[in-house]
């Protein structure tokens, strides 16, 4: 990873090197922290930040589930969002605006100061050059995701990543491109850092929120930009072998974007190729971004 030079830390930007945590921040030590993660995509009319504000109205979502109190306001997080792109001259990027317990008493319940950060970085696909087209080998993981009366699965929260990174290590570790992780309950719950839906006869299937997953932006647009385009979408709690018996898989989100997935656990998912139905998501996704899709959301928010 290419540091850029500048980031938006407490109110101000600064230097990279100069955005420092004290050793004893609350976060380093109990996974205290939210964050977002964000794209910025150059589009025919300049860069613009996708989905910025449904993205930090997250975040502030995020903390108010573990009662923190981020000292800025959505906008002044926006604003910042935007500020730090520019500084870096960066176009194509992606963004973390992030909120954490830093120094200050010990203990759980500690209230401590609630620093602020916003980084921003080149990034290209997350999962790798090239699995956008070519689609990804997956394997279902040896984890399962937390039971929902245990840690929430709907705050963007950095202790939650603990377990992604249990079955995203474990996936690799393995040799396949990413993990997917089962709920508490046995049945599907999502990637380690992705959604995922299922086609089959033509309509999407998508694990509902209910099954421990994160309530992704990308799964929204998805839905909204494929019930849009006249394709049925179904929330639905789904038994690992339906992973299988598929016609066509993808995984998604922020950083994955739109990936699709060939083969789970050795076994060939339908073609094991991109499908039509996961191609025309990409098209319409990737539209929104090079003018093939006209943004009648929104969602883009130019620079
Ligand atoms: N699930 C998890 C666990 C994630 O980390 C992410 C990425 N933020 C997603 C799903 C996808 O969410 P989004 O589309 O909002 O990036």
């Amino acid at each position: 990873m290419q540091y850029p030079e500048w980031i938006w830390h407490n109110g101000e930007i600064k230097r990279w090197a100069d955005a420092t945590a004290h050793v004893m921040s609350h976060a380093l030590h109990y996974g205290s922290s939210v964050f977002e993660g964000i794209r910025c995509y150059e589009t025919p009319s300049g860069p613009a930040i996708f989905r910025l504000n449904d993205h930090n109205k997250r975040l502030f979502a995020s903390a108010k589930i573990y009662e923190m109190q981020i000292p800025y306001t959505l906008e002044q997080i926006n604003a910042a969002c935007h500020e730090v792109i520019k500084r870096n001259g960066l176009t194509k990027a992606y963004l973390r605006p992030f909120a954490y317990r830093g120094l200050g008493g010990f203990g759980l319940s500690a209230e401590t100061p609630i620093d602020v950060s916003v980084a921003t970085w080149f990034m290209g696909p997350y999962l790798g050059d090239g699995v956008l087209e070519a689609g990804i080998d997956a394997c279902v993981s040896s984890w399962q995701r937390f039971a929902p009366n245990t840690i929430p699965a709907g705050a963007k929260a950095g202790g939650n990543y603990l377990s992604g990174q249990l079955v995203a290590r474990e996936a690799r570790r393995l040799g396949f491109g990413e993990g997917i992780a089962l709920a508490s309950t046995g049945l599907l719950s999502e990637g380690a850092g992705e959604n995922l839906f299922l086609v089959f006869d033509g309509a999407l299937h998508t694990t509902p929120v209910s099954a421990a997953l994160l309530n992704g932006i990308t799964r929204n647009t998805i839905i909204t930009l494929a019930r849009d385009a006249g394709l049925t979408v179904v929330e639905r709690d789904l038994p690992r072998e339906y992973l299988y018996l598929c016609d066509e898989l993808f995984m998604c989100g922020t950083a994955a974007e739109i990936t699709p997935i060939r083969s789970v656990d050795g076994r060939q998912v339908g073609a094991g190729k991109p499908g039509p139905v996961t191609r025309q998501i990409q098209d319409l996704f990737f539209g929104l971004f090079d003018g093939r899709t006209r943004d009648t959301y929104g969602w883009l928010d130019p620079l």
